[in-house]
């Protein structure tokens, strides 16, 4: 039997919209056709019918008649509802037994429990927000910063999306002034075509940059050196407390220590490990040392930690990684300055994780890699979907600008549509079904 990937979007659907857990209130979301009936079941005065958006004091009852729990209902009539359908929100007491008797009750009504991201699924189909402004939704809800909240809350409040509905407007005229010059080649079409693609470009240009990937988790740091170089001084010294364990022993870090934190708006990990030399003492150290090679290679960036008194090179494996010279207060002024030079000139940091000087330092220069590497946190989020469809639309404005400037019409007009699609992509417009089914399991049930 073939099923629908998504049940009938005219089911009417109920879920636990807040956490689940022990909680003071829990909040149920109900949407569908039927709403009003079985608002007018459940319910033993069903007041929010009468009065809509507005919080109504009521009473959610059992098959029996017998009250379930006291609630606070709001109905919001459709289409001017989250769902543009009709919407109820229930708001009861937040004890699991409660809101699962509620929702079981719901079901026997005849609603189903909603898919993950239904609601805001339902929302996108029936036209109340574009899909930047439903992955927003998403980008919210698991954003870990303040400023990840704040960039997604920009994207959820349509600005994105206005933005990308203007560069619509304009690749339209461009793609019906190609067309035209290639219908009627011989008329006087007065319209700067290479100037408006140049602009085009630019301003897509200026988005891409603005660009980041949300979600994902945090962001990997491996902190890689030689072993006994203050690898763990410094995990501990960033963390500040004993998170791994510091002796002068060579090898004391077999497993790799991990430590979460904030960073300029962004969630990293820094991670300990196991330190490297050339020849692994034993095979337990051969194999830590493997781990570490892997935990690098999965990390998003590496710190290369060496003695400030004896440099010692990444190796080659570690790329591109920060160069951090530790123990900077055993070195004499002269040394240090000599070596300040040095270490400057190759981006790297000078510090001691004994003393914390220097700290401070690396933190932004890790704090500017991760601009570089991942763009600007007060920026865009974007799904990496988002991203490549972007990085497809800057392509096709650009090849089609030099088309254009080789009098290649064709390819210019078929280039601009090629665009249009991309941003149909990413404003939801051209979405098969399957790929909706993709975005939306990625919410939580509720949304
Ligand atoms: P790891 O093997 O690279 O993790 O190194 P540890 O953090 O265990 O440190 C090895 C030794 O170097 C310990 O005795 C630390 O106290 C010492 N150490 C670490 N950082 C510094 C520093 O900045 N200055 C000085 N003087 N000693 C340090």
């Amino acid at each position: 039997m073939n099923l629908p990937s998504v049940p009938s979007s005219h089911d009417n659907i109920a879920a636990l919209s807040s956490g689940q857990g022990l909680a003071a209130l829990a909040v149920i979301r109900i949407s569908g056709p039927k709403l009003k009936d079985i608002l007018g079941r459940v319910l033993s005065d069903g007041g929010c019918l009468r009065k809509p958006r507005r919080l109504v004091l009521d009473q959610v009852l059992d098959e029996s008649g017998e009250v379930i729990d006291q609630v606070l209902a709001v109905f919001f009539p459709g289409p001017a509802s989250y769902t543009g359908e009709d919407m109820a929100e229930l708001h009861c007491h937040g004890g699991r037994a409660v809101y699962g008797r509620i929702l079981q009750r719901l079901f026997a009504l005849g609603c189903r429990e909603a898919l993950p991201g239904e609601f805001t699924r339902r929302a996108f189909e029936n036209g109340k927000m574009d899909l930047t402004r439903a992955e927003a939704v998403m980008h919210i809800i698991n954003a870990r910063t303040p400023q990840q909240v704040k960039a997604a809350a920009r994207v959820l409040t349509g600005k994105f999306q206005q933005r990308l509905e203007n560069l619509r407007r304009q690749l339209e005229e461009a793609l019906a002034v190609a067309e035209a010059l290639i219908d009627f080649p011989d008329e006087e079409i007065d319209f700067p075509l290479e100037a408006e693609l140049e602009s085009l470009a630019k301003e897509l240009g200026e988005i891409r940059k603005s660009l980041f990937l949300a979600g994902g988790g945090a962001v990997e740091i491996a902190i890689l050196g030689r072993q006994n170089v203050g690898k763990s001084s410094l995990l501990n010294r960033l963390a500040g407390r004993e998170l791994a364990l510091v002796t002068p022993v060579a090898g004391t870090t077999r497993d790799a220590v991990r430590f979460r934190t904030e960073l300029a708006g962004r969630e990293v990990e820094f991670l300990d490990t196991a330190g490297l030399s050339p020849k692994p003492a034993d095979e337990l150290d051969r194999l830590s040392q493997e781990k570490t090679r892997k935990d690098a290679r999965q990390a998003a960036l590496a710190l290369w930690v060496f003695e400030a008194t004896e440099f010692t090179p990444p190796p080659d494996w570690c790329s591109r990684p920060i160069l951090v010279a530790n123990k900077i207060d055993l070195l004499e002024k002269k040394q240090k300055e000599g070596l300040e030079k040095e270490v400057l000139s190759r981006g790297g940091v000078m510090l001691s994780a004994l003393s914390g000087e220097g700290v401070e330092n690396l933190l932004e220069k890790i704090a500017q890699r991760l601009e570089e590497e991942f763009g600007p946190q007060e920026g865009i989020p974007v799904s990496w979907q988002q991203a490549e469809a972007i990085d497809n639309l800057v392509a096709a404005i650009r090849r089609a600008k030099d088309e254009f400037h080789h009098n290649q019409l064709l390819i210019t007009a078929e280039e601009l549509r090629r665009a249009m699609g991309e941003l149909g992509r990413l404003l939801g417009q051209e979405v098969t079904p399957d790929v909706l089914d993709m975005i939306f399991s990625r919410f939580c049930i509720g949304k």
